[in-house]
């Protein structure tokens, strides 16, 4: 590990690590529940010593994390596959286009990243209960790394979240409360809870090293592309903490005089969850008066992470874009029939995107391409199930 500071990404105040937890005190006084969360922090590593100490011969990743191995938990997160797709770049028009795997980390989704870096902070600082807002994902990872900690998840999640997700929650013995509502009323219980009750607060963004976590995946994109960014980098965005993440990645590479140019970051949102699209496009905040969506891991009406969500996209020459859920589930389904992969609906919401991006001929042809596949298909057989039918059953071989 590196030593590094918390940096306040709107008034640049800095803080030593254990001064602070979650937002900037100065900025956060603004911040009400209703909002995108103000004072959000980030972590700034002594990038002279990563320089002098990364080794690309012998990377150590280690420099990069802003908690010690020695306190990680015993649940292997990430190292998911990166490879190139001829098939689906040829059905869409990319002649370089690759795809990263993460539906296949052990809960099923990118979230493990996140939850894995802030289990691994509170056995550093001694907490035993964690708490969590989540639309299921990040409960289901949360849920999961606690359990192989031995620490307590107490999850908030809107009622509706799909089976599988309140399933493996449960099954990890989390203690989970539906909340009646969306998950912005249990982003705001979960810290009411965590503000009376104690324990450790992981909502997505307010705890800074879920940025941190996160960032992994854009770490493991450059090594496993030969220690080189890629062009391009769609991301389904719903609070933005993933996308800063993947940016963040890039940002710290880039200070360690690793990579020269950043990749630019692409947005997909869903249509009707759509309030860091219209940010970006339009430069004025509003929250999603409705987000209903098929994909629920990006169905947020208020981001908690909106202002570095924007900074992402703009600071890397990026931009932002919004698909349908038909265009959603179409592109689930071409996912699926061109190179096996099941992705769940707001993974595939990526490749929905890339479609739009070929429509509208906004990238290059031969650009270096990457879709992150957040979500694993089965998180949510109900999604897709609505426009099948399954043939009917036969008897003997006459009948096929
Ligand atoms: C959480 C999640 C997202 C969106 O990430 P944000 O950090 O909320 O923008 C996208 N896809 C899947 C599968 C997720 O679980
Ligand atoms: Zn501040």
């Amino acid at each position: 590990m590196t030593q590094f500071k918390y940096q306040c990404t709107e008034c640049h105040r800095e803080f030593q690590r254990d001064d602070v937890t979650y937002l900037c005190p100065d900025c956060s006084k603004t911040y009400a529940p209703g909002m995108p969360l103000r004072g959000v922090l980030q972590a700034l590593f002594d990038y002279d010593y990563v320089r002098a100490h990364f080794n690309p011969h012998a990377p150590d990743w280690d420099l990069f994390s802003a908690v010690e191995q020695q306190f990680y938990p015993e649940f292997p997160v990430g190292n998911t596959p990166f490879f190139q797709s001829t098939r689906l770049g040829g059905q869409l028009g990319f002649t370089n286009l690759r795809l990263k795997n993460d539906g296949l980390n052990p809960s099923g989704s990118l979230k493990d990243r996140a939850s894995f870096l802030i289990v691994a902070e509170a056995i550093r600082k001694g907490i035993d209960t964690i708490v969590t807002a989540s639309t299921g994902n990040a409960a289901s990872a949360l849920a999961a790394v606690c359990a192989a900690a031995g620490k307590q998840a107490v999850i908030f999640v809107p009622e509706s979240a799909p089976k599988p997700k309140l399933v493996q929650i449960m099954l990890s013995g989390a203690r989970i409360i539906p909340v009646k509502g969306t998950y912005d009323d249990a982003f705001r219980l979960s810290l009411e809870y965590t503000n009376a009750k104690g324990g450790l607060n992981r909502n997505t963004a307010y705890h800074p090293l879920t940025i941190e976590g996160k960032k992994t995946v854009g770490l493991e994109i450059f090594q496993q592309n030969g220690l080189r960014a890629p062009d391009v980098i769609l991301v389904p965005v719903g609070d933005g903490v993933i996308i800063s993440g993947v940016y963040k990645a890039f940002y710290d590479l880039h200070q360690a005089g690793l990579i020269q140019k950043l990749p630019k970051l692409i947005c997909v949102q869903a249509e009707a969850s759509n309030a860091i699209h219209r940010y970006i496009t339009t430069g004025i905040y509003a929250n999603a008066a409705h987000p209903a969506t098929i994909a629920d891991s990006i169905s947020v009406a208020i981001p908690s992470n909106a202002h570095m969500a924007r900074r992402a996209v703009n600071n890397t020459g990026g931009f932002s874009l919004t698909v349908s859920d038909a265009e959603i589930l179409d592109a689930q389904a071409l996912l699926a029939s061109i190179t096996g992969i099941f992705a769940e609906p707001s993974a595939a919401a990526t490749v929905a995107g890339l479609l739009k991006c070929k429509q509208e001929q906004l990238l290059k042809a031969d650009a270096q391409i990457v879709l992150l596949i957040t979500g694993h298909g089965l998180k949510d057989v109900d999604a897709p199930m609505g426009g099948m039918t399954l043939p009917e059953a036969v008897l003997s071989i006459d009948e096929c």
